[in-house]
């Protein structure tokens, strides 16, 4: 039941817009976006665009998450930044264990579990991505890349976090390739790992978690997507980075 779980959607700009860019972004999302209740809507600015950022949306209901974090709260971590300093700058969510920071910064399950714990404790939800390669899925390994990621990622989550936590399935091969999952090659994933969820946190919690899909998303595939069950909104790379295309797709319909 869908109504137990508000879509969330997340535009992820990477390493895209200046601070200037990004500012003048939110400044037009502010003034033609009218949400819907039953949604939410997020953007993850690079870092030194998000106080800008923060500032223009501030009182909008639209939230502000980063892109990355550091697994820990302070110290000698030239060029990092904590869960503390984002939530500080205006974050509420934050961007962990992304295909490309575990491809190009070899970041690895454990490293992943360990910020999804530091982001929590600085006041942060944490928008866990899981999802496998194109060789992964060829070889049937779906299932179980899914598995061990989720595992290893909620490792140190209790009960009384994880309502907290967001997961982004994410397929790979999907991602900034034009290739969106099929809504129903989705909704497996979905489902299953809302199955895997319920063994691990119990029905009542899998009901609420919010489990939202990224891998090329745009208006055209968006209200598809959503019309599946245990689809509850999506991480929107490039289909976030145009005010029009980023307000078609946090305006779908559910087709
Ligand atoms: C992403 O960056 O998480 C993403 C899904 O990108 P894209 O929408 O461009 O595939």
């Amino acid at each position: 039941m869908k109504i137990a779980r508000p879509a969330l959607i997340a535009g992820n700009w990477k390493m895209h817009k200046t601070p200037g860019e990004a500012e003048g972004f939110a400044r037009r999302l502010v003034a033609e976006l009218s949400t819907p209740v039953d949604r939410e809507v997020v953007i993850a600015p690079a870092f030194p665009a998000l106080p800008a950022v923060a500032q223009v949306i501030r009182e909008t209901g639209i939230a502000l998450a980063a892109q990355n974090v550091h697994e820990q709260a302070q110290g000698a971590f030239t060029g990092e930044v904590s869960a503390g300093m984002l939530r500080d700058a205006g974050c509420s969510y934050v961007i962990v264990g992304h295909s490309e920071r575990r491809t190009h910064f070899h970041e690895t399950d454990e490293l992943i579990g360990c910020k999804l714990v530091a982001a929590l404790a600085g006041g942060l939800k944490p928008i866990l991505c899981i999802g496998e390669t194109l060789a992964e899925r060829e070889a049937d390994y779906t299932l179980a890349v899914i598995t061990r990621q989720l595992k290893e990622g909620l490792k140190n989550v209790g009960p009384d976090d994880i309502g907290g936590v967001v997961i982004a399935y994410e397929p790979v091969w999907a991602i900034g390739t034009g290739k969106t999952a099929a809504p129903a090659q989705a909704q497996e994933a979905h489902a299953f790992i809302r199955g895997e969820i319920a063994k691990r946190y119990g029905e009542e919690t899998a009901r609420r978690i919010r489990i939202i899909y990224g891998g090329s998303v745009n208006p055209g595939n968006m209200g598809r997507l959503m019309a599946e069950e245990d689809i509850d909104g999506a991480l929107v790379g490039g289909g976030s980075l145009e005010v029009e295309s980023f307000l078609q797709i946090v305006n779908y319909q559910e087709v």
